[in-house]
């Protein structure tokens, strides 16, 4: 079921549960203000999401709200991450779904990394 990213950050979000340890995941990185782990449903050889650690419930809210240093800290790392999983000779996705027509099922802030394959057109018609 799609989230609502007009809505307040919840903090029992699954990805904020993830960040408290409350639920263990795959680390592929982390520091002070990243983490990046396996998705539990990979839909490709690799599936890798980027959370920032500070509580944003979608690229909207990020994009509006978080600090120039705090974007420009998070998506270097997930360039880094890219060139540091050899995804960047072959190709890879990047996406992050927003809300309702975006299918956002997590209410913080991924970025998911596909690679690992041909990944075909970017969308599916209809
Ligand atoms: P969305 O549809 O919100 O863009 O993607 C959410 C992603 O989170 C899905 O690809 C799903 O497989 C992944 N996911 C959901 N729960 C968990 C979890 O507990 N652990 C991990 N590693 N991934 C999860």
């Amino acid at each position: 079921m799609p989230i609502d990213p007009t809505q307040p950050y919840d903090p029992d979000n699954i990805f904020a549960r993830i960040l408290r340890g409350e639920i263990p995941n795959d680390t592929v990185y982390e520091d002070e203000h990243v983490l990046a782990f396996k998705d539990i449903n990979p839909q490709a050889p690799v599936h890798i999401l980027v959370i920032p650690k500070g509580d944003y419930v979608s690229w909207d809210d990020f994009s509006a709200k978080a600090s120039d240093a705090e974007i420009a800290h998070f998506i270097r790392k997930v360039g880094e991450i890219g060139r540091t999983q050899g995804l960047v000779e072959p190709g890879y996705r990047l996406l992050a779904n927003v809300g309702g027509h975006g299918h956002q099922e997590v209410s913080h802030l991924h970025v998911h990394i596909f690679g690992g394959r041909p990944l075909g057109p970017m969308i599916a018609r209809g």
